[in-house]
């Protein structure tokens, strides 16, 4: 099972981008200059922002039971091949209750494969609120 989020994976993924991206801009740029330090110092920055909020914005939020943190959540599988409508990822928190994310919304799904509103986000950066619509 995987679990979510994959931090790790992709704190190695930004390292090695960023390795590969002063591997290949250092033979363009002469970073002995101090503006082309500080031009280097500000795209890392950059990345690690644009990291943070990637991973902040996919994060689900927190169960149903309000005991589990996006780090609880496993994949378990495809919606098809679970029986139920869709092909999104399908999430498991520990407590055993399953989830679906589509698009702005944050569904459960029951014990008959139904899914219920659960959480919703009105922007793609806004926070998850109680799904009433
Ligand atoms: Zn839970």
């Amino acid at each position: 099972m995987k679990s979510i989020p994959k931090a790790p994976l992709i704190a190695g993924g930004a390292v090695l981008a960023v390795v590969f991206m002063v591997k290949v801009f250092g033979s363009v740029l002469d970073l002995e200059r101090p503006d082309a330090i500080v031009a280097a110092i500000l795209f890392v920055l950059f990345l690690v922002i644009a990291a943070c909020g990637w991973l902040f914005i996919n994060l689900p939020p927190t169960c149903e039971s309000r005991v589990c943190r996006p780090k609880d959540y496993s994949i378990i599988g495809r919606a098809q091949d679970l029986g139920i409508p869709g092909y999104e990822p399908v999430l498991q928190c520990r407590c055993g209750h399953r989830y679906l994310r589509r698009a702005n919304r944050f569904f459960s799904i029951n014990s008959r494969n139904y899914l219920q509103k659960y959480m919703v986000k009105s922007n793609w950066y806004s926070r998850w609120k109680p799904d009433h619509s």
